[in-house]
């Protein structure tokens, strides 16, 4: 079993649809999503919030097909976004705009421009630059810009440096001492109105505490800003809760929303959460085909149809993804590394795997539901692969396959 996907009389399923089904239709490789999976996950936040005042902002980031933001909005969610493009995502998938928050260290004046057009929930801002470039952006328009300041409590937290947001040398956030000072600055701007305060320690934390660390500074702070007659009216906790993909274990949602709960037990404002990865994570895979068994004298290599480029986690952070064939097999004795056809010795999906394997035979990458296919890319002139949802029993194509045609377009030779 991996994530949403189960064995049932041998094949790999989820929502009642075999994945070779699914490879025989759509080709691979292909990333698979469960609606289903989403929605309980999705839920599972929701009503650990019971009467609690709150919004679930989903991270964009994680997974940005429209067919799963559409999914997610017909919830009720909210949205996370990072970019003007995100954002004109979030739209055309039915997302309110009043729902939506809009983090990131570098936005641009036009991606200002849009949100205050379309009248997004707040800006989560994350420097005094760019504090004063959107209240020159407000100003041109004759608005208010609605701000949250994203302070960086300087925690540590177990996780890959690379996913590590909350410690002061990393690039986001107001650092922790300064962070008065701005909400002091920004109450007395024109055109900022001040309407929260948010953090976000980082990505894949499985344990509760280094959250909890960072909202006890958080309160602390924000004490004293309410001390100074300044009114918040939401606080945004951010995302990051961890998934299993081998045998973390991370809190469920309702410990982790339980804790949230007390530490906020005395007040009352909204309490934002930006879930990404822990709602999409484990609704997909990744399917893929062997094309080559090669052996050497050091080692057997599975060459398989998809590649760094499909799914990135593995070469980027040394992620581990289970990998599973799609037809159940005893484990064999043969130990592959699982490789792409990428021209980079970084090019691999898994390491060390024992699986009993013949060319042709599909696998299912675990665990691929969240920074999968968002983060894929055309290198080495591969297009992009094919998205598929299943919705109870029916297997929809929420994103074609590209073509080499579809590379080529928007390039030119000179004259
Ligand atoms: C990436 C990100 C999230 C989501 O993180 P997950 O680990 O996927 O839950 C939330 N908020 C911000 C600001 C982010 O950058």
């Amino acid at each position: 079993m991996i994530g949403a996907f189960a064995y049932r009389d041998g094949q790999l399923m989820a929502e009642g649809i075999a994945l070779g089904d699914i490879a025989a239709r759509f080709g691979t490789p292909c990333y698979v999503y469960s609606r289903q999976a989403i929605e309980a996950r999705w839920q599972a936040y929701n009503e650990a919030f019971g009467d609690t005042d709150h919004l679930i902002c989903y991270a964009v980031k994680a997974n940005s097909n429209l067919a799963i933001l559409d999914t997610l909005a017909r919830l009720g969610s909210g949205f996370d976004i990072v970019s003007g493009g995100e954002l004109q995502r979030v739209i055309e998938a039915g997302g309110e705009p009043e729902k939506t928050v809009f983090s990131g260290v570098g936005k641009q004046a036009d991606e200002m421009h849009k949100a205050l057009d379309v009248g997004i929930k707040c800006f989560n801002v994350e420097s005094l630059e760019e504090l004063d470039r959107l209240n020159q952006v407000a100003a041109e328009r004759d608005v208010k810009a609605p701000v949250s300041f994203r302070v960086n409590p300087d925690v540590d937290v177990k996780t890959h440096p690379y996913i590590a947001t909350g410690l002061k040398q990393n690039k986001f956030g107001i650092p922790w001492e300064e962070a008065f000072t701005a909400y002091e600055q920004a109450a007395s701007m024109n055109h900022i109105e001040v309407t929260g305060i948010d953090c976000h320690i980082g990505s894949q934390i499985t344990a509760i505490d280094p959250f909890i660390n960072a909202l006890e500074r958080l309160m602390d702070l924000t004490r004293q800003i309410e001390a100074a007659g300044i009114t918040l009216r939401h606080i945004d906790v951010g995302g990051g809760l961890g998934i299993p993909y081998k045998d973390e274990s991370p809190p469920t949602e309702a410990e982790f929303v339980s804790a949230l709960r007390q530490v906020f037990a005395n007040r009352v404002e909204q309490i934002i959460i930006e879930p990404g990865r822990s709602i999409v994570g484990n609704a997909g895979v990744l399917l893929t085909r062997v094309e080559y068994l090669k052996h050497t004298p050091h080692k057997n290599f599975a060459i398989v149809d998809a590649a760094m480029n499909d799914l990135l986690r593995p070469s980027l952070y040394g992620a581990w993804h289970e990998i599973l064939p799609v037809h159940e097999a005893p484990p064999g004795e043969q130990t592959y590394d699982i490789v792409g056809p990428v021209c980079e010795t970084g090019d691999f999906l898994g390491q060390g795997r024992t699986l009993d394997l013949r060319v042709g035979d599909l696998l299912a990458v675990g665990s691929a539901g969240a920074y999968g296919f968002c983060m894929s890319s055309n290198y080495n002139t591969r297009p992009r692969a094919c998205e598929v949802m299943l919705d109870k029993g029916v297997m929809h194509e929420i994103r074609k396959r590209e073509t080499v045609a579809d590379l080529l377009q928007p390039e030119t030779t000179l004259p």
